[in-house]
């Protein structure tokens, strides 16, 4: 079967955008493929978070796949930093990665311009990093947005180079891997692009907030005066609560509410109220089963448990592999 890795920062709560654009996905894939899910929060100490932060961020992402259901029999779920054969093929995969290509990288040179007082070590080889948590498990396919193909391009650059270098057939070359041709991007509340944690906290729909904090949120969202003519184009604003409509509400619905626009009498208060209903709707049961895991601490130890020895079943055979490939060879 063949193997797909993907994994999510654990930077704070996951918010829709984060479920319509990676974990939906993860749901299907876990019936159809080898699947090695994890939480990458190797990567996420490039911003240094403090001790408890990092620890309760990895419990909540943790407790909200598992509530999201990603099934710990189907999937490999586990947590990057309990598998150290990542730290190990990271080292000598830096070998190998060359300070030209890494600088090149666009997103090393956005969180440069972003973060120009913490332009460490780790972040410039950050996509060695994300190269090696595909190639421990020889991956053949990454569920990706369009921001990460390059880093899936610099992949099968670093695993080819090692092929060539050692004269091996070892590493495959991972596909970036959608379910759908247009790639979901969910709108952020605020008008301003894709949902996403970085534009605050009125921007974003969390998973485990409650339905008093969402329906506020969904009230607020930017929208205009209201359409002047008939049938117009909607202004992005707009057309971004239709977007967010789609994704938890009935077809009917939102045909009513586009005929609406298009012969002016929308409301957009009953709009939103209406978006927010459903999403309620959608986010209640989720919300239940996060806040019953996040209580469950020995669900969540089983899960890490289990989820932290299979991948290393896994990583662990690449790098005795890997080692041997080197000339890493035991004189004991
Ligand atoms: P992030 O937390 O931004 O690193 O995102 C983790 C995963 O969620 C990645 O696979 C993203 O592509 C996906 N994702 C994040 N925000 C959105 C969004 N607004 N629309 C669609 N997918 C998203």
């Amino acid at each position: 079967m063949e193997r797909v890795v993907s994994g999510i920062r654990p930077t704070g709560k996951l918010h829709i955008g984060n479920y319509f654009g990676a974990v939906a996905n993860f749901l299907k894939m876990q019936h159809e493929y080898d699947c090695f899910f994890f939480i990458a929060d190797i990567h996420s100490l490039t911003t240094h978070p403090t001790p408890a932060d990092l620890h309760n961020n990895v419990k909540h992402v943790l407790a909200e796949y598992i509530a999201t259901g990603l099934d710990i029999d189907k999937c490999t779920l586990f947590i990057q930093s309990d598998v150290p054969e990542i730290s190990e093929l990271y080292t000598y995969m830096n070998m190998n990665a060359y300070l030209g290509e890494l600088e090149r990288s666009a997103s090393f040179k956005e969180k440069v311009r972003l973060n120009p007082d913490n332009v460490n070590a780790g972040l410039l080889t950050y996509p060695v990093l994300m190269a090696v948590d595909i190639l421990v498990h020889r991956a053949h396919k990454v569920p990706v947005g369009k921001d990460q193909e390059q880093h899936i391009e610099m992949t099968r650059q670093f695993g080819k180079r090692f092929n060539r270098l050692y004269n091996v057939d070892f590493f495959p070359e991972p596909q970036a891997f959608s379910y759908s041709n247009a790639l979901v991007k969910v709108p952020g509340l605020t008008g301003v692009g894709k949902m996403s944690k970085s534009g605050g906290e009125a921007d974003a729909i969390f998973l485990a907030d409650d339905e008093s904090v969402n329906s506020k949120k969904i009230m607020r969202a930017k929208t205009d005066e209201g359409p002047k003519k008939q049938n117009q184009p909607k202004p992005v604003e707009v057309q971004n609560i239709f977007d967010l409509m789609n994704l938890v509400c009935t077809q009917d619905v939102i045909e009513k509410f586009d005929s609406d626009y298009n012969a002016c009498n929308i409301r957009y208060g009953d709009l939103k109220k209406q978006l927010a209903q459903d999403m309620e709707v959608f986010l209640k049961p989720i919300r239940t089963n996060i806040n019953d895991a996040l209580k469950n601490d020995e669900l969540l130890a089983k899960a890490a448990k289990i989820g932290a020895e299979k991948a290393r079943a896994s990583a662990s055979q690449t790098l005795k592999d890997v080692r041997e490939i080197i000339g890493f060879r035991k004189f004991y």
